[in-house]
């Protein structure tokens, strides 16, 4: 069974790129019929980090991604580690070293001038004696001394590190009995069964040490999938001035799951040159041995058409539901298709659809100077007027087709074209120039509303 697993530190909220390996956990976890597991990696030990966990649960639902079995907390789990640095002090594959903190800063230096990394020397590695007075242990692991260990990386192949240049016998316990954070990580990737480790690409240079534990310990190897970060247009990491990283802000911006999810999965991965992915197809289609070697650009105008895109195809009960969130409440309004209709090809986010709803349904406060200059000439008066008295005169007026019905009466009437009655009525029932076509905007608000926003400009 294939076993996967999301390990996020806790920040207090879900980072989009978190919510990245998140998803490709979740869908190579969910494809095999596996399990997807949630760990909170509060190394601190002080307290369970509850709220963090709460965050990241309220995101998860939102975007509809669900995990298995209860949430582990590492500091829940302290006296697991506390075993497990027993079991290696008992085998002899682990020792306690009572190096004092002067002693190691005196031999960085050392290493420093002699222009070599600066790495513990191993002096109590087969220490037997006495231990000095006064001086807490902490617990190391015994790493190999010489040779290579190889990451089989199924996003960046096989992955040589240099014993000599990386390792040395790090820090298992602290003096204070806490362990360190690749010891866990370890250990709690092996206890919880996890087969497949997806997770970012700045953790590759933390497996060599995962990867010592695990042997000590005698744990089966997971396999390890490391993904490239996700970078801006500069090459940089992603930071808060490229977009947002909370994903709870990607709802208060107006951006769908279902258009989130696929911006995420195409970061990284793809599958020929198709770009819209339903959360059935990745479930179908995504291996995690298909992601891309080199890191991704984040790019808001690919996430803005897709979620144009899923907004366009999105039922007007769905919209509606969805506008709520945005302050707009359609449910009973009787024109709702309609206005939907308008404006769902419109926008690129619900908060744009919200705000396009809004300019519709009510009137216009003042008339956009730079509009009323262009689009209400000397003649547009009279044209308005005759439109006016055609309204009135009309009977049965509900559909978009009905006004447009008008519209073309009035405009073969008086022999003009389309714009000069468009540009005017425009600016009288929106207060601007664009926005969603008249017919609907007229058939949407009535005859009544009509004919009192023209006529509001016409004194205006
Ligand atoms: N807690 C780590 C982080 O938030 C992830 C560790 C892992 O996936 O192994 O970056």
């Amino acid at each position: 069974m294939i076993v996967t697993r999301f390990a996020p530190s806790p920040t207090g909220y879900l980072h989009i790129g978190g919510l990245r390996t998140a998803l490709l956990s979740y869908l190579w976890a969910r494809r095999n019929g596996g399990k997807f597991l949630l760990r909170i990696e509060d190394t601190d030990f002080s307290r369970n980090d509850e709220a963090a966990a709460l965050a990241i649960v309220e995101a998860f639902k939102w975007v509809g991604l669900e995990h298995d079995g209860v949430i582990e907390y590492q500091s829940s789990r302290l006296e697991i580690y506390q075993q497990h640095v027993q079991k290696l002090l008992d085998s002899g594959k682990a020792y306690k070293c009572y190096m004092s903190k002067e002693e190691l800063d005196a031999l960085r230096e050392e290493q420093t001038a002699r222009k070599e990394r600066p790495r513990y020397d191993n002096r109590y590695r087969d220490f037997t004696g006495t231990p000095p007075e006064g001086c807490e242990a902490v617990i190391r692991i015994k790493a190999p001394l010489e040779g290579t260990i190889v990451v089989h990386d199924g996003v960046k192949g096989d992955v040589v590190f240099n014993v000599s240049d990386i390792l040395d016998d790090f820090i298992i316990a602290r003096s204070d009995g806490t362990p360190t954070y690749n010891f866990v990580v370890a250990v709690d990737d092996a206890l919880m069964g996890v087969t497949d480790v997806i997770r970012g690409d700045d953790h590759l240079s933390n497996t060599p040490k995962q990867i010592v534990v695990y042997r000590a310990l005698g744990f089966e190897l997971p396999r390890f999938f490391h993904v490239p970060m996700i970078h801006n247009h500069d090459g940089k990491k992603l930071s808060k001035r490229d977009g947002a990283t909370d994903v709870m802000m990607y709802k208060t911006m107006g951006y769908t799951p279902e258009a989130l999810l696929n911006f995420l999965v195409r970061l990284g991965w793809s599958h020929g040159d198709q770009e819209i992915f339903s959360m059935e197809e990745m479930l179908e289609l995504f291996d995690p041995s298909d992601i891309n070697r080199s890191a991704s650009v984040y790019n808001t105008e690919k996430l803005d058409w897709l979620n144009s895109h899923y907004l366009k195809n999105m039922s007007n009960e769905k919209l509606c539901e969805l506008l709520e969130f945005h302050g707009v409440m359609l449910v009973s309004h009787d024109k709702k298709e309609i206005l939907l209709d308008a404006v769902k090809e419109r926008a690129k986010t619900l908060v744009e659809m919200a705000t396009l709803i809004n300019e519709v349904l009510v009137r216009p406060l003042d008339f956009d100077e730079a509009a009323l200059k262009k689009g209400y000439k000397e003649e547009s008066k009279g044209i308005l007027e005759a439109f006016a008295t055609a309204l009135k005169n009309s009977s049965e007026l509900h559909l978009p087709s009905d006004y447009h019905h008008v519209m073309e009466t009035v405009v073969a009437q008086l022999e003009i074209g389309f714009g000069k009655i468009g540009q005017p009525l425009r600016v009288a029932l929106l207060g601007k120039l664009s926005g969603p076509g008249l017919d609907s905007v007229m058939a949407i608000i009535g005859v009544e509303e009509t004919l009192a926003r023209i006529n509001a400009l016409l004194k205006h």
